[in-house]
């Protein structure tokens, strides 16, 4: 490694000592920089600091040796398709014996003679101690000249010695080739070479919480002496990112109360008049959440709200009253007046089936709705007046305002369409979009030079947990529909034990024989393939194996050929080309196909009435708040519906988190459930949201989000520009690029 000091900033690859391949590597785990690297933060830690001689070796018990190899072994095992590397070390006292699986290159490592430490949980076999795949840390040197002169207790902690072994051992997120030991070594190597780190978080906050500095509190998380010590770090860093994103929630949420918006007088006898236009009665959420949105367009500021309510709870109509509402403006009398409603949906056939539900329930609406997808474009102008028309046509006729109501995909925010006097937006399934798509309907298309932005409303049906959603959707109001209307009949929910699986076909075939259709959900598509695996971070031992998780083509092709040769099987997943999923989709929606076979790609909003089973295979893979969407895909037309589960494991565990599914109310339950076992990675999607790690996972502890926001209260109230703490305003800048919120 090079002797000038690194910053934060410096690329990895320019560090003398780190090859390309290795960086390469670091890539797949999002790592470029230094402080990259320094943030990759351990998920949990390896507690190897009871050093033992090896006749004190007790089974079952952590320990580390220290000792010398006195034999090394190579063969192949009896299967004849491993190979299995012996090692057998000595200390004064004894010796123990190590052996490793398919590490071939630790023959030329652990040579005879070789003098290591051995760490790991101590087993036994007929000939006394062993250790199964042991982590080891081949001594150097200067250690091995240091431990003559006294006794390896004495600097066992001090990491110029030891870093894998005899001491708390940080385990991080892994990929493939890229072990926590190699991660470990280049991890302490930046360290002592980084410059010293600029403090993060304002002193009177670090003083008023007692928290560690941050270059403390960095040592402290990769290398702590105590678990007490990296929990103090954790903590530092978790709150720091919390109030970093609170800090921005807050300052978007008081940035927007200062913008313009279209004024719509609240007329509660018009709203009921709509109301009253629907076959049905509205649920009491359903009503609420109209309310909630029509106080909003009162207030001359953008909404900015996130409509939350289980599958088929009934969004849609929420968005539409609400964009009547808009459409007629605050001249009722005036034919010409009343602005425009975009409705954004993830795909086509979404868009169509919000614009055919406004047809339905509207059907004397004269202002003009359109569909406007990448295969469609027409025009409804109540009465059974529809025009098909052609694309630049109907994009004219919204930029003239001619069209009250625009439904579609994508399309939406394509550079072409423009809107006279857009003041509501709706994305459906928001989480489906990317954050810039969202931005862009809402900021690039406001109307012309009066800067008035329009109000927002998206709808999402996964349910997120409360404390999640303050957490990170802190700048948005929420609006949650939590019962299902009155008509929907319970869907019969049953974990299958695996020796009742024949009872199961038997029963679909029943079911197929009345006329009825099937889904059937696996966990993946396929065996992964070795480059798949290199890109996936592995957190290790967190979850089950991969190796024995029912695969789409496998089930499928057990379905078609050995189970129901004489029905229509077919499959659908994410490999497919967006053609061929269509008509997949298309052919099970004309009960061309009595059995799908799928993955989890399956659009959430679909209708299929006439599916009256969801089998979900391997669901112990999924969490619980995902197998409720799974089930929410049933149970929507007049027939019974089932939902079963079945699962390889045999944990009892794994039957008890399943049985919750067949006891809960609400998807919010299980969603609350969902959090306390899993984290909250899966409601949002990572990935897409940028938002860091650790704010995910303190979003558990609603005390810590609590006192974020307390601070980012504070410090916002008594100055707002951030006049006085520069540093801070510089870096929530960076933190909101990088985390990317709207
Ligand atoms: P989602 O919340 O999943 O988007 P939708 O808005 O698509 O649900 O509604 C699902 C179905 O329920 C639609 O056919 C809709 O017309 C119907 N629906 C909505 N509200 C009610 C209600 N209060 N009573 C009966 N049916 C309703
Ligand atoms: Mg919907």
């Amino acid at each position: 490694m090079t002797l000038e000091k690194l910053s934060l900033q410096t690329p990895l690859i320019d560090i003398k000592g780190v090859g390309p391949k290795f960086v390469e590597r670091l890539k797949n785990l999002n790592i470029d920089t230094v402080k990259d690297l320094l943030w990759h933060f351990p998920f949990r830690y390896e507690d190897f600091s009871n050093i033992s001689k090896i006749k004190d070796l007790k089974t079952g018990e952590r320990a580390t040796v220290n000792g010398v190899v006195k034999d090394v072994k190579m063969r192949r095992t009896w299967k004849k398709r491993m190979i299995l590397l012996e090692a057998v070390v000595a200390d004064e006292t004894g010796t123990v014996k190590a052996i490793w699986f398919n590490q071939k290159f630790l023959i030329t490592i652990l040579k005879k003679g070789t003098t290591i430490n051995l760490a790991g949980k101590v087993q036994e076999d007929k000939k006394g101690s062993m250790f199964s795949h042991p982590m080891f840390e081949i001594l150097s040197k200067k250690t091995i000249e240091r431990l003559k002169e006294g006794d390896i207790e004495e600097i066992i902690s001090d990491l110029d010695y030891f870093k894998h072994t005899g001491r708390l051992v940080p385990i991080y997120p892994e990929t493939a080739r890229l072990t926590s030991k190699a991660i470990r070594y280049l991890i302490k190597g930046v360290f002592d070479n980084v410059e010293k780190i600029a403090e993060t978080l304002p002193d009177e906050i670090l003083k008023k919480r007692g928290f560690l500095e941050i270059n403390d509190a960095l040592k402290k998380i990769h290398f702590p002496d105590s678990l007490e010590e990296a929990k103090d770090a954790k903590k530092r860093f978790s709150f720091e990112d919390l109030f970093y994103l609170q800090m921005s929630n807050i300052r978007q949420k008081k940035k927007l109360a200062k913008q313009k918006a279209y004024v719509f007088a609240f007329d509660e006898k018009y709203a009921e008049s709509l109301i009253n236009r629907l076959p049905f009665e509205l649920t009491g959420s359903q009503k609420k959440a109209i309310f909630e949105v029509l106080r909003d367009f009162e207030k001359g500021h953008p909404m900015n709200r996130l409509l939350q309510g289980d599958v088929g709870s009934g969004k849609t109509i929420v968005a539409i009253i609400a964009a009547l509402i808009v459409a007629r403006g605050n001249k009722p009398f005036d034919y010409a007046q009343g602005e425009q409603s975009a409705f954004m949906a993830p795909t086509e056939v979404l868009a169509r089936q919000h614009y055919q539900t406004f047809k339905k329930f509207f059907t004397k609406f004269e202002k003009g709705v359109c569909l406007l997808t990448s295969s469609e474009a027409k025009i409804f102008y109540g009465d059974d007046m529809e025009v098909v028309l052609k694309k630049p046509e109907l994009i004219k006729k919204i930029s003239f305002g001619e069209i009250k109501i625009i439904i579609g995909t994508h399309s939406l925010i394509q550079k072409s369409v423009d809107f006279k006097d857009l003041a509501f937006v709706v994305i459906d399934e928001q989480h489906r979009f990317g954050v810039d798509q969202r931005a862009e309907l809402v900021s690039r298309k406001f109307s012309g030079e009066n800067k008035i932005l329009p109000h927002f409303l998206s709808m999402s049906a996964t349910p997120i947990p409360r404390t999640l959603s303050v957490t990170i959707f802190g700048d948005l109001e929420l609006s949650i529909i939590d019962e299902l209307p009155k008509n929907r009949k319970p869907i019969i929910t049953k974990v299958v034990a695996p020796e009742n699986r024949n009872k199961v076909y038997a029963f679909v075939r029943g079911q197929v024989k009345k006329g009825r259709q099937i889904f059937v959900v696996c966990p993946r598509i396929e065996i992964p393939q070795d480059e798949e695996l290199e890109k996936k971070v592995v957190y290790k031992s967190m979850f089950s194996s991969w190796e024995d998780t029912r695969a789409v083509k496998d089930e499928y092709e057990k379905l078609s050929k050995k189970i129901f040769p004489d029905l229509n099987v077919d499959m659908l997943h994410g490999k497919m080309k967006a053609k061929e999923k269509a008509e997949a989709m298309k052919k099970f929606k004309d009960k061309k196909t009595d059995i799908l076979v799928s993955t989890s790609v399956i659009e959430v909003g679909v209708d299929i009435p006439n599916a009256t089973i969801m089998m979900i295979e391997g669901a112990d893979k999924f969490g619980l708040a995902q197998l409720y969407q799974f089930r929410g895909r049933v149970g929507r037309g007049e027939h019974q519906s089932f939902c079963l589960l079945f699962t390889d494991s045999a944990a009892k565990t794994t039957y008890s988190r399943l049985e919750s599914l067949v006891n809960a109310k609400s998807g919010f339950e299980l969603a609350e459930m969902d959090l306390a076992l899993r984290g909250p990675g899966q409601f949002l999607g990572q990935s897409q949201t940028g938002i860091p790690d650790l704010a995910m996972k303190a979003a558990q502890n609603p005390e810590m989000v609590k006192e974020a926001r307390e601070s980012a209260e504070e410090i916002l109230n008594s100055d707002p520009e951030l006049n006085n703490y520069l540093f801070l305003k510089n870096h929530l800048e960076q933190f909101e690029k990088d985390v990317h919120l709207e």
